[in-house]
This record gives structure tokens, sequence and C-alpha cells, in this order.
């Protein structure tokens, strides 16, 4: 694709990365066959093409962004489908985080807009607030059907009461700064991601994740000053704020690797992985202590389950006689090109482990996209839950809270992938799998 920037513009670093991106894409629309709104919708511009195109000409021009590349950009999910499918290997995803912080600098969204979205930019990713809108929430879940009106502020204000599970886990203790020791000889240092909504909403993840680490002589630190990893804030294109939160793990991580060395960074929520391992990115035009300490810590970032196949892992107990849906998470299998370690990692723990049509459709889960856009993320969770349900599984595994929330709430049991590993190694079996 050919692209008209002044030399001017290309100084800017942001500008000079898409100007590359947008002159790999060779407008061949292979992409679209692979896009859930461009299923959903039937609209180039609703597409990664479509999308390319109106990017291009917003950046280009310098002007402001208009309503109509707002709606189009908003509406995608961010779910890297389309990076997948790209035969020429354009980075969709460094293009529409440009994109969504352009906008988010140059565009005035209605008030209540502003309001909501400033409020999920600062609530989600600080535990302690989360947890206080939570309990409000649960308090006016059952007027969620009293909300009137098919405008997008009430349907937000719907979805935000209908997601909001009906009761919070008390806080859990293993997720405060601390050192947890491996049992038995140490046989390596690593630091978890302690998180910032998954914590509140499913503390047993990061429970099962130490357990079974330390169980296998793994030390896991949970870093003083490291907590959200920003991806919420940067896909919403609130720049200052997604690199303070950035930065803010970045210095935590390289001052435990100073103290005792790290020989990974876990993470078990896929979205917050594919931010991480894009830290080296995001801080390319720092100077170099900062830059180098992020390319290090992206280097150093594993989800759990790549960890875990690296390192090793064996069953305690015997196979469960359980049929796993595994729901590939957006982030894990197109963001970072997790696909088979998850179900090896399933299957050697003993569980038959089946797959859903469409698997490469995201449940419409991405981050705050079903708040945001509950529409569309109704029909996509409609769809990838027929599709689970069709493989008749006894429970669906995800590497991902975001997807665990979505899909929740129906009749099948959906629990983190770390959670299984844990229990057929010697854990508790997972809280969904007891009734
Ligand atoms: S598949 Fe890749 S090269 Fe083709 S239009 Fe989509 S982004 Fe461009
Ligand atoms: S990230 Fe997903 S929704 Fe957005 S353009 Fe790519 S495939 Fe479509």
């Amino acid at each position: 694709m050919q692209t008209h920037f002044t030399t001017e513009q290309l100084r800017d670093p942001d500008i000079a990365s898409s100007n590359r991106e947008l002159r790999t894409c060779v407008h061949c629309g292979f992409c679209t066959a692979t896009c859930p709104t461009f299923l959903l919708l039937g609209d180039e511009l609703d597409s990664p093409r479509g999308r390319i195109y109106l990017i291009k000409d917003m950046l280009e021009t310098g002007r402001p962004a208009t309503e109509d590349v707002v709606r189009h950009v908003d509406r995608c999910l961010s779910c890297l489908s389309c990076m997948t499918t790209c035969p020429s290997g354009v980075n969709y995803m460094h293009l529409v985080d440009h994109a969504r912080a352009y906008i988010e600098q140059t565009y005035k969204r209605p008030w209540p807009e502003r309001m909501i979205r400033a409020a999920l930019g600062a609530l989600i990713p600080n535990p302690s607030a989360f947890r206080v809108a939570l309990a409000g929430a649960q308090l006016a879940r059952p007027l969620a059907g009293l909300i009137p009106g098919q405008g997008m502020l009430s349907q937000r204000l719907r979805a935000m009461l209908r997601l909001a599970p009906a009761s919070t886990p008390s806080p859990s203790p293993i997720e405060r700064p601390a050192i947890h020791p491996a049992i038995g000889p140490r046989k390596a240092r690593v630091a978890l991601l302690a998180g910032c909504a998954q914590q509140v909403l499913a503390p047993s993840i990061n429970e099962a994740t130490i357990r079974l680490l330390t169980r296998l002589g793994v030390e896991v630190v949970i870093a003083r000053e490291a907590g959200c990893c920003g991806s919420l804030n940067h896909h919403m294109g609130q720049h200052d704020a997604a690199m303070a939160r950035a930065r803010a793990n970045i210095e935590a991580w390289n001052a435990e690797i100073g103290v005792g060395g790290l020989d990974a960074i876990i993470v078990n929520a896929s979205g917050c992985g594919t931010t991480i391992k894009d830290y080296g990115f995001m801080f390319r035009a720092e100077d170099a202590p900062l830059r180098e300490k992020a390319e290090r810590v992206s280097s150093l970032a594993l989800d759990v389950t790549e960890f875990l196949t690296r390192f090793g892992y064996t069953p305690s107990r015997p196979a469960p006689d359980l049929t796993v849906a595994y729901h590939a998470a957006c982030s894990l299998q197109h963001g970072q090109k997790v696909t088979a370690d998850p179900k090896t990692l399933l299957k050697a723990a003993g569980f038959r482990v089946v797959e859903p049509a469409e698997g490469h459709i995201c449940c419409g889960s991405a981050g705050t996209y079903n708040l945001l856009q509950p529409a569309i993320a109704n029909q996509l969770r409609d769809r990838k839950l027929g599709n689970l349900r069709a493989t008749r599984p006894d429970l669906i595994a995800a590497g991902n809270i975001g997807c665990i929330t979505q899909l929740g709430g129906d009749t099948l049991p959906v629990v983190h992938t770390i959670e299984l590993l844990d229990w057929m190694a010697g854990g508790p079996r997972p809280e969904p799998l007891k009734n």
C-alpha cells in the first residue's frame, strides 16, 4: 500500500511505525474472512482492511478523527485474528493501538461516553476500587431489566450490571507482595503478574498458579509496586495511563532481577501477557535504561502454559474422566501465538480435550469491549457458547479471565486451564466443578 506521509510526520515514531505497517499491507483482503465484526456486520469498514484504509487516511491527513472513523475503530475487538490470517505479516495490533491513542487525543466523545471510559480506565485496574464498584453493581443488578431504551448508554449500563458477578470472592492474601518459596530444592525463580481485575473476580487462578509452581520447585515472587499491566487503558487509547502502569511493572520486575534474578515473568491472563510481551515496542522511543529494561521484561514474559511446557508438568492424580472444551483466548492464540501448549498440558493431565468450530473467532470479551459494545459482544458470546456446547463437554477451559467472565453464567462451568492442571497435580478441585 502506498503512503504519503511527510518527512516531518515520519519523525514521530508512532507515525513511522504505522507507515511501515501500512506499506506492508497489500490490500489482498484475506483478513476479512476471519474478522468477527466483518462476519457479523458485513461492512468492509468493519473489516481489518477497511479499518486500515480509515486509519491511513486519518493519520496521513493529520486531521482530528471523525465520528465515522471512531465508530469503526471502536467496533474492532483487537482480537488480532486478522494478524494470524495476514500473509504479509502486517502488525495490525500496533496500527490499531496507534489509531486508538490518536482518536483519544483528537476526538471529543459525548460526555456520558467520556465518563464511562474514564471510570472503566480508573476503576478496573485498581483492585480495591474495582471491588467497591462491583459491590455497587451487585446491589443494582436486579434493576438491570428496568433500564429503559435501546440507546448505547442503556445497553452499556445493562451490560455492566449483567456482567457483575452475583458475589465477589474474598481477597486472597496470596496476592500480596511476597516471595513464595519453592517446595523442595529451588529449580527456578519467577515473578508472577498478580494483575488487577482477575485477582478480584477469581483469586483462585493466582492461588492455583502459585500452588502448582511452588510444588514443582519454582520460587514465585509477587513484586512490590507491580500491578495492572496497562492493557485496559492501552486498548481504550489512554496512552499516558497505560504507559505509567507498564512503567511501574518494568521498574518493579527489573528491581527483582537485580535482587535475586528471574528466570521468567509468568502471566496467567493472556490479555495481559500480550501487552507485557509488547512492552519492548511500547518503550522503543525511550532512552536506553528504560528501553532496555522494557525489552528485558518482554523477553522474560511467558504465559503460564508456555512456562510449564518448557519446565515440565506431571500429574499426580488419576485421569478424571472429564471432557474439556478448550476455548482459545484470542490474546493467547492470535496475540501470543500460543496454541498447542494449553491443550497438550490438559491432555497430559488426563482430560479429554475437544475444540469448538470457529475456534479462531472471538467470544466478544476483549477487555472492556463487552461493556462498551454489548450488542456485538452478546452475539459473539452466544455464537461461541453454541459452538462450545456442540462439542458436548463437561466443562470449558480458557486462559484468560475476560473470556471466563464472558462465557460464565451458562450451564457449563468455565475454569482457568491452570486450575485444572493444579487440581490434577494435587491441588483442590476447582470451585465451579464442586456442584
Ligand atoms: S490480509 Fe494483510 S495484507 Fe491482506 S489486506 Fe489484510 S492486512 Fe492487508
Ligand atoms: S482485530 Fe479482530 S475485530 Fe479488529 S480488525 Fe482484526 S480481526 Fe477484525
